[in-house]
């Protein structure tokens, strides 16, 4: 009887493409390979992941108020899909390529997998500023961009969400276009084509503070390992958009300070060495204006960038965009974690200054997936026709995390290796696993 050949057997998979400094997704694959190495894993695995599945590019019209059309280009990539549908955020954004997208789906697949969902992972989005952008504009280009997405995207094959410069409003017109532009009287039971959704449009309680309450989640857990103390624990911001917002807002509920606060229009901090920034007040402010500038409270101070990263915390969170950490900058910070609550917050000559200055590093793949977990439980609750209240979907929030978590924890104890590469391996793991059971078809 002929054998089969085992995938092992198989021999080495193509090379990867050849490595461009500039590439996020070539940073993120790097750290891929790195957690691969640990692993042992074969190399068709690594091959697989080296690469998305689908890249998919529209360039599409829009008619602007004015009268006049114009194109936009939109992305949908596909960057893995063997634990489940693709999954994974729309972005908007003046800088929004190709490659941030490939990089984006990586990191996608690598939370989905660390915290068990059965989802793949994905990412898009439109290359624009949606604040030059009217809100009948904006609702004209999703519209369109969804149409042109048609297919790519469904509710068993590829879910879109929220991302940087996207939210619940334009979620439940991505939604309500897909439902339009389908056939058959049951079409009204697939909104889980969409997850970020408002609530009347079929969204979940708690999806909006997610990524916030996961990351707090995150550092209860592992914070006493460093020593910190949570109650009256002193942190800063990088962003304080989404992410930021809800992340202080959670932990000053909890008895933690605010100290600096920086994004796109400046930064601000407490002027004695123990005030501190009122968190609500701020989000307040920030959901009314748009930033953090012109907010008003006394004892304040408006700082440089520098000062910024310098002021002495326990816990630095990046809540921004990717890269923004440099070598420069992770010389001057003066805390005892970094918790990545943005997406590839650190540029790899960030990370081994991080690493060689003792800082506690919490990779984004654990701390942000907050995110995508309360998306998978709104896809769970639009299937079955239920609606959860808030003190479930926290809770079960809650469980998810803390035990990614306390798997990173043990991966990172087990193989000697940092919180991120130990992130990865048991990302990749379970993914290596699947792909053994399953072998590669045909
Ligand atoms: N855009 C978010 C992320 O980067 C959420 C994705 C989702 O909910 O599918 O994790």
């Amino acid at each position: 009887m002929a054998i089969t050949p085992q995938p092992t057997d198989l021999p080495p998979a193509e090379p990867l493409t050849p490595k461009d400094p500039e590439s996020l997704f070539a940073m993120a694959v790097d750290a891929v390979n790195r957690a691969c190495d640990v692993l042992n894993a074969p190399d068709y695995v690594r091959a697989i992941l080296g690469q998305p599945k689908n890249e998919f590019i529209f360039n599409f019209p829009v008619q602007l108020d004015d009268g006049h059309y114009k194109i936009f280009k939109g992305y949908r990539i596909q960057h893995n899909n063997i634990l489940g549908p693709y999954k994974g955020g729309m972005r908007y954004h003046p800088e929004m390529s190709l490659d941030d997208g490939k990089a984006l789906a990586l990191w996608m697949t690598m939370k989905c997998a660390l915290m068990r969902l059965p989802y793949g992972g994905a990412k898009g989005g439109v290359k624009v500023n949606p604040r030059e952008l009217s809100v009948n504009e904006l609702m004209r280009l999703t519209r369109r961009f969804t149409a042109a997405l048609g297919e790519t995207i469904g509710p068993d094959h590829d879910i879109p969400a929220p991302d940087v410069g996207t939210n619940s409003q334009i979620m439940d017109w991505m939604m309500d276009t897909y439902l339009n532009t389908h056939e058959g009287s049951e079409r009204q039971a697939l909104k889980h084509v969409v997850t970020g959704k408002s609530l009347p449009c079929g969204g979940s309680e708690g999806r909006d503070k997610a990524t916030g309450q996961g990351i707090v989640y995150v550092l209860q857990e592992l914070l006493p390992e460093f020593l910190i103390n949570f109650e009256g624990m002193r942190f800063s911001l990088l962003g304080f958009g989404n992410v930021g917002a809800h992340t202080a807002t959670v932990l000053e509920s909890l008895g933690a300070k605010l100290v600096a606060v920086m994004d796109h229009t400046g930064g601000i901090r407490s002027q004695h060495a123990d005030g501190f920034i009122r968190a609500k007040e701020l989000a307040d402010h920030v959901a009314k204006t748009g930033s953090i500038k012109g907010y008003d409270q006394s004892g304040l101070e408006s700082i440089d960038s520098e000062t910024f990263f310098r002021t002495p915390v326990d816990v630095f969170i990046p809540a921004a965009m990717e890269r923004m950490i440099t070598k420069q900058i992770a010389e001057w910070l003066d805390c005892k974690v970094l918790a990545e609550g943005g997406n590839g917050p650190c540029t790899p000559e960030a990370d081994a200054i991080i690493a060689y200055r003792n800082i506690g590093h919490l990779p984004a793949i654990l701390c942000n997936s907050g995110g995508v977990t309360v998306s998978y439980f709104e896809w769970v609750q639009n299937k079955a026709g239920v609606r959860w209240e808030l003190d479930r979907v926290d809770a079960e929030l809650k469980k998810v995390i803390v035990n990614a978590a306390r798997r990173v924890r043990l991966a990172a104890q087990q193989f000697s290796i940092d919180m991120s590469t130990a992130a990865y391996v048991t990302a990749i793991d379970h993914i290596n696993k699947a792909y053994i059971q399953r072998g590669i078809f045909p």
